[in-house]
Parts: C-alpha cells; sequence; structure tokens
C-alpha cells in the first residue's frame, strides 16, 4: 500500500511535470505538444537526464544547465503539488478506479488553471471547454461521484447529475457575475460549470460554499493587510474590488470536496 502510493506520487510528479509546460504555453498561446521542452531564458532544449521531475530541478540547484539562469520555483512547486494531490486521491480512492481515474483528471486541470490564474488573471478556455466535455462523458462511463462523496443523498442517473452540476457551477457563478458587476470572470463561470460536470450538483454546491467561506477569509486577511500598510481605511476599502482571481479558491474547495466534502456534509447535517 505505501509503495502504491509512493509510486502515485512519482506518476503525480510526471504529470506535474506536463502540467509546468502547459502552465507556460497554454496563455501564450503555443502548442503543448511541439516542440519539446525548452529553456525560458535561453530557448536551449531540457536535455532528457534534465527533465527528471523534482530531482533534476534540485540537482541543478534551480538553474539552467546552458545559460544559468534561474528558473522559476514554480517548476518545482508544481511537481511537489501534483505529487502530493495524485498520492492523496490514490490513498483515499484505490478502491474506486474509475473514479479515481476522473479525479486525477480534475485535479490535474485545477493545478494547471490555479498556477494560470495566479499568474496571468485568466482561466483558459483550452481547458475548460475540454473540461466539462470530458466530465460529461465521464458520468457516462463511471457511475456517478455524488453517491461515492456524500453518503446521505439518492442516487441520481450520473448524466442528469453531470447536467444539473453544470447548471449549478456555471449558473450561480453567472448570476453573481451579473449582480456583482464584474467581480466574477467569464473563465470562472465555465470553470464552475466544469466542476459541476465532474462532481454533479450536491458536491458542487458544496464547493461553492467553501470557496466563498475562504475567499472572504483571505480576502479580509489581504484587506486588514492592506490597512496596517497604507494606514488609511479609507484607501484599503477603495481597493477591497481590486481583482482578486477566484479560480484557485475554486480549485483549493474542489479539492477538498472529493477528500473530506463527506465528512464536512455529516458535520453539518449533525449541527443543523
Ligand atoms: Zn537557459
Amino acid at each position: 500500500m505505501i509503495v502504491r502510493t509512493i509510486v502515485a506520487f512519482i506518476f503525480g510528479s510526471c504529470v506535474g511535470s506536463f502540467l509546468n509546460v502547459c502552465i507556460w504555453r497554454l496563455p501564450r498561446n503555443k502548442s503543448i505538444v511541439i516542440p519539446r521542452s525548452f529553456c525560458p531564458h535561453c530557448q536551449a532544449p531540457i536535455r532528457g537526464y534534465d527533465n527528471i521531475p523534482l530531482t533534476s530541478y534540485l540537482l541543478l540547484k534551480g538553474r539552467c544547465r546552458d545559460c544559468g539562469k534561474r528558473i522559476s520555483p514554480r517548476y518545482f512547486i508544481v511537481e511537489l503539488l501534483t505529487g502530493a494531490i495524485f498520492a492523496l486521491f490514490y490513498f483515499n480512492y484505490y478502491s474506486h478506479p474509475g473514479n479515481l481515474f476522473i479525479y486525477l483528471l480534475l485535479a490535474s486541470a485545477l493545478v494547471a488553471i490555479t498556477f494560470i490564474d495566479f499568474e496571468h488573471k485568466l482561466i483558459p478556455d483550452r481547458i475548460t471547454y475540454p473540461g466539462i466535455v470530458v466530465g460529461l462523458l465521464a458520468s457516462l462511463i463511471v457511475q456517478h461521484q455524488a453517491p461515492l462523496l456524500f453518503s446521505h443523498i439518492p442516487k441520481l442517473n450520473s448524466l442528469i447529475d453531470a447536467l444539473l452540476g453544470i447548471l449549478a457551477g456555471g449558473g450561480i457563478l453567472w448570476a453573481i457575475a451579473i449582480l456583482s458587476k464584474g467581480g466574477m470572470g467569464g473563465g470562472d463561470i465555465k470553470l464552475g460549470a466544469m466542476i459541476g460536470a465532474f462532481l454533479g450538483w450536491q458536491p458542487t454546491l458544496l464547493t461553492l460554499l467553501l470557496a466563498f467561506f475562504v475567499g472572504a477569509v483571505v480576502g479580509i486577511i489581504l484587506m486588514l493587510l492592506k490597512l496596517f500598510t497604507t494606514k488609511s481605511f479609507k484607501a484599503a476599502w477603495k481597493k477591497r474590488k481590486e481583482f482578486i482571481p477566484f479560480g484557485p479558491y475554486l480549485a483549493l474547495a474542489t479539492l477538498v470536496t472529493i477528500l473530506k466534502g463527506r465528512i464536512i456534509l455529516d458535520w453539518y447535517l449533525k449541527v443543523f
């Protein structure tokens, strides 16, 4: 079991290595297949033996072998994070291989989206549109995820559940975008729809709630930090609408829902 979890981690870090390519190329509208990986500074192609996840970055001390310039620590972080997610998901869902595979697909897309959103403040359609389709197709092949995530809810036809998930995830964020007049981007709406397609409607609602909760907490902390740095409440209050990307919160909330949604819902039903 431990060995297989470690294998899942190593496999995840390899996927993370590919995600790094996507994170750099997708927002620049470049192909993710060709050419092979190159140094962003000197364009020298990365040698096969320098392309080993995690270890190569450490051995080269985060520098390009050719030009010696710094390679962003993001490469290392994404490989480590993806490896950790794969190991955690494997540990939790190895008895449901079909669902595990689909969750890993979703989590990989979310890792790429998170880092692209951080850096570029956009969520590429090239991930969300295919993601919605894959989520729908997955509901045809694998018995739907919701009963696995939430023990209390009645089983629903997988495809209908996925369609309701798209409506819930996309619809609610769309309504917020209309009401808040631009506080929510179009990319967030499509991301909500994609998560809905993968999770079904009830886990999607929990995901949205968690994302808003974490977003609000982080938003308040950031505002307080600004308050202390600008020493003027008025200035900080004016800046509160400064666009904070919502994609990373949605991504984090989705992972929490997949891993701990059942426990959170059980706790909620017990308390209320
Ligand atoms: Zn270089």
